[in-house]
C-alpha cells in the first residue's frame, strides 16, 4: 500500500535526520512538519485510504508526526549545548577566579620574630602542648600554691591528687619548653621556643582562651644581662624600626631572677603618646631575666658554672603592635575580610 510505504520511509528519513545549526533545523522543520511540508502531503492523502484501513493509518500518521516533533526538539537541544562549546570555549582562560589563599597575620609575624632570632644563632624547638606539672611549674619555680595552678586559670586533662607534679594540663606558657630543652641537652643552649598556649579565661577582644607565644633561651659561661638587654634591642629594631627605642622594668616571674618587663617606644604615634600606649609613648611586648639558678639545678644544669637568660613574647601582642588589630578575637574567627588585608604580607 503506497501511503504506508511512503510513512516508513519518512520515518526512516526523520530518524536519521542530523543538523549542525539552527538554520539546518529550521530548513528541517519546513520540510517536514509546516503545512506545506512532507507530512502534511501525507495527510492530504489520507482521504484516499480505504475506510476499513483508516485507523491503522491514522496512528501511523501519528508516530510519523510524534517522532519528527521529537526528532526536531532533540535536534535543537543538540545544537544549543554544543554551541556553548563551540562559542566560548577557550582552553587557555581558566574557568573561574581563582581566589588566593593568604598566610595567617599571626603566622606571618611568628616566622618573622623566628627570622630575626635565627639570624642571631637561636635554634627551633618544639616542645608538647599537653604537658605535665612538673615541667610547667615545679622545674620553673612555681610555688605550689601558686595562683597558675589554679583550675581558674590552666585546663587540667587530669589531676593526680597524691602528687601534684603529675597533673597533666595543656599548657599555660611556652616556658615549659625551657625545661624540656634545659633537661636534655648541654650548654651551650640558644633556643626559640614558639607555640600555642592555653588559659582558662573568658573570650574578650583582651583575652582568649589560646594564644601563641615565642619563648628564648640562652644558657653559657659568662652569660650576662647585658648579653639580654642587647638580644633584645636588636629584635625590637628588626621588628619595629630602626628608631625604635627600648626600656626594661624590673618585674618578677618564678623562673628568672632578677626579671624585667621590655617596653618599646610606641610604634604608631612614634613615642608622642596617644590612646594605644595610653598617652605614655610607650608599650608592653615582652618579659624577660636572668634563668633562676634554681631552674638551671632542676634541669642538671651546674648554676655556679652557667648563667643563662630566657624571654618571653605573645605572638598576639607583636601582631596587634605592628597592624593595629585592636580585638584577639579576629585572629580565630577567620573572616575572610580580616585574613585579606594580609595578602600583601609575605
Ligand atoms: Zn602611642
Amino acid at each position: 500500500m503506497m501511503i504506508l510505504d511512503k510513512i516508513d520511509q519518512l520515518l526512516k528519513e526523520v530518524s536519521q535526520l542530523s543538523a549542525k545549526n539552527a538554520d539546518d533545523i529550521e530548513q528541517l522543520r519546513l520540510k517536514y512538519l509546516s503545512k506545506k511540508g512532507e507530512i502534511n502531503a501525507v495527510m492530504a492523502d489520507f482521504r484516499n485510504v480505504a475506510a476499513d484501513q483508516k485507523k491503522a493509518v491514522g496512528i501511523k500518521i501519528n508516530e510519523l508526526k510524534k517522532a519528527a516533533q521529537d526528532k526536531i526538539n532533540s535536534l535543537r537541544e543538540q545544537v544549543a549545548s554544543a554551541d556553548t562549546g563551540d562559542n566560548h570555549e577557550d582552553l587557555t582562560r581558566t574557568p573561574y577566579p581563582i581566589a588566593l589563599g593568604t598566610r595567617h597575620p599571626l603566622t606571618i609575624v611568628k616566622n618573622q620574630i623566628i627570622d630575626i632570632f635565627q639570624r642571631m644563632g637561636f635554634t627551633l624547638y618544639h616542645g608538647p602542648e599537653i604537658d605535665d606539672d612538673k615541667h610547667v611549674f615545679t622545674m620553673l619555680n612555681f610555688a605550689a600554691d601558686h595562683p597558675a595552678r589554679d583550675m581558674q586559670d590552666t585546663f587540667f586533662i587530669s589531676q593526680d591528687k597524691s602528687d601534684v607534679t603529675k597533673n597533666v594540663l595543656l599548657r599555660s606558657h611556652t616556658s615549659g619548653d625551657e625545661a624540656h630543652y634545659m633537661e636534655t641537652h648541654e650548654p651551650p643552649i640558644r633556643v626559640l621556643c614558639p607555640g600555642r598556649v592555653y588559659r582558662n579565661e573568658a573570650i574578650s577582644a583582651r583575652a582568649h582562651c589560646f594564644f601563641h607565644q615565642v619563648e628564648g633561651l640562652y644558657v653559657d659561661k659568662g652569660v650576662s644581662f647585658t648579653d639580654l638587654k642587647q638580644v633584645l634591642l636588636t629584635f625590637a629594631r628588626e621588628m619595629f624600626g630602626p628608631d625604635t627605642k627600648i626600656r626594661l622594668r624590673p618585674s618578677y616571674f618564678p623562673f628568672t631572677e632578677p626579671s624585667a618587663e621590655m617596653d618599646i617606644s610606641c610604634n604608631i604615634c612614634g613615642g608622642k603618646g596617644c590612646n594605644f600606649c595610653k598617652h605614655t609613648g610607650w608599650v608592653e611586648i615582652l618579659g624577660c631575666g636572668m634563668v633562676d639558678p634554681h631552674d638551671l639545678a632542676a634541669c642538671g644544669i651546674d648554676p655556679d658554672v652557667y648563667t643563662g637568660y630566657a624571654f618571653g613574647m605573645g605572638v598576639e601582642r607583636i601582631t596587634n603592635l605592628k597592624y593595629c588589630v585592636n580585638d584577639l578575637r579576629l585572629f580565630s574567627e577567620n573572616d575572610k575580610r580580616f585574613l585579606e588585608e594580609f595578602q600583601s604580607a609575605f
